[in-house]
């Protein structure tokens, strides 16, 4: 297994090259291990006028065991009791929620887990289309990020090397609010 420091080497290594990340067998497998850990929130970085950060939910990420890279989904751990209430409701098999999900109890997944943000190149082919605008949902906050597939994956990678609960979106990736 690649060690954190080789993998986040491979993955600078692409520079802005967002699609050639993509291809990259060696990375791939260096992946392989993070996605295991599970879904992480993503958590808004912008200071108040206190100083004080603002720590509000963007979205929850993890990596894709099938690709280098980043699935999202605005919607946190799904509680058993909720996927069991679904299942009752729509009259589901039980095969069709927990066990076949690719995080159990969460929304994230290769078909409905690919909203990360609002898309910046949406006149580019799917596969071109790795970068995206993410907003803070706190109340009263709107700060609005720019990030790439890149960046995000780099972004899990320390996360899950350090042990640590949630990431933190780099303040430097800020852009102006919506018009
Ligand atoms: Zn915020």
């Amino acid at each position: 297994m690649a060690d954190t420091s080789t993998t986040l080497r491979l993955l600078a290594a692409h520079g802005d090259d967002l699609l050639g990340v993509l291809r990259d067998q060696q990375l791939h497998e260096a992946l392989v291990p993070y996605c295991e850990n599970g879904p992480r929130l993503l958590r808004c970085s912008k200071h108040d006028a206190k100083g004080n950060p603002c720590k509000g939910k963007i979205v929850w990420l993890a990596i894709s065991p099938y690709e280098p890279r980043v699935l999202g989904s605005p919607l946190g751990p799904r509680s058993d009791e909720l996927l069991k209430k679904d299942q009752r409701e729509y009259n589901l098999p039980p095969s069709s929620t927990a066990p076949t999900a690719l995080f159990p109890n969460w929304s994230i997944g290769p078909v409905d887990g690919r909203d990360v943000g609002e898309d910046v190149d949406t006149d580019l082919p799917e596969l071109e289309r790795l970068r995206w605008i993410v907003g803070c949902r706190r109340h009263g906050c709107g700060a609005r990020y720019l990030v790439t597939n890149t960046q995000l994956l780099a972004l899990l990678v320390s996360c899950v090397a350090k042990g640590s609960g949630d990431l933190w979106i780099p303040i430097s990736s800020e852009v102006g609010p919506a018009n």
